[in-house]
């Protein structure tokens, strides 16, 4: 199985979306002794892998791109050796997202080259913009996919083959032309418990909030191999 673990943000605020340092420091200790931690361009060849059923495989992503990533993650996943990818919207690169009741600082192009230095933080897509793909037509979709890309590939030197909706948001029609630009792209919660019947446009991730207690997160822990071992007779 594969736990594909999904963060924003790590600061001491009250960001829905944010875990405190101190939170995300013990999380991530706890994903690394339970689980062997992969990059996730290694994610094609694990999903092929002879003993997908019997492996633990955790991978760790950000979305959006937040520059309290720079600040509060990076020294973490340098102490804990962990890799992550970070998906982020290349248009809004040390700009603002605004979001309901607050703004959202995106990291600048330095703090970006500084974290691809480390070795460890590899980054992706996550649209042009951050629209939500289903409100774009047919023309614009294309654009922002193929666009996002050419800008992830040529700013970052990455290859480009993973896509994350913002907001976890797709359609048939969105998947289908996200099929002509990348090789994975990832869509609501869950975990990747079988490998014959993903759907390689619409992954699933466990989306981490402040709601998630570490009482509630390592019974999740404990639970997601448990939950297979009916699945493994
Ligand atoms: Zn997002």
């Amino acid at each position: 199985m594969i736990a594909i673990f999904n963060y924003h943000s790590v600061d001491d605020s009250d960001y829905f979306y944010s875990v405190s340092k101190s939170v995300f420091y013990k999380q991530l200790s706890w994903i690394k002794s339970s689980f062997k931690i992969i990059r996730l361009e290694q994610l094609k060849d694990y999903l092929s892998h002879p003993d997908f059923n019997k492996n633990k495989i955790a991978i760790v992503t950000f979305d959006d791109g937040l520059a309290d990533n720079y600040f509060n993650v990076l020294p973490v996943i340098k102490e804990l050796k962990v890799p992550i990818t970070v998906f982020i919207p290349p248009n809004l690169i040390g700009k603002k997202i605004f979001i309901p009741d607050r703004e959202l600082e995106i990291m600048d192009l330095e703090k970006i080259k500084e974290m691809q230095a480390s070795g460890l933080v590899n980054f992706a897509s996550h649209g042009l913009d951050h629209k939500k793909m289903t409100s774009l037509g047919e023309v614009d979709l294309e654009k922002n996919l193929k666009l996002s890309k050419e800008l992830i590939q040529g700013i970052f030197g990455e290859k480009g083959d993973f896509f994350a909706y913002p907001k976890a948001d797709s359609n048939e029609e969105v998947r289908k032309m996200t099929a002509r630009y990348y090789q994975f792209a990832f869509g609501g919660n869950g975990v990747i418990l079988d490998n014959k019947n993903i759907d390689k446009y619409n992954l699933p991730r466990i989306i981490i909030n402040k709601n998630i207690s570490n009482f509630k997160f390592r019974l999740m822990l404990k639970k997601i191999p448990w939950k297979i071992k009916g699945y493994l007779k």
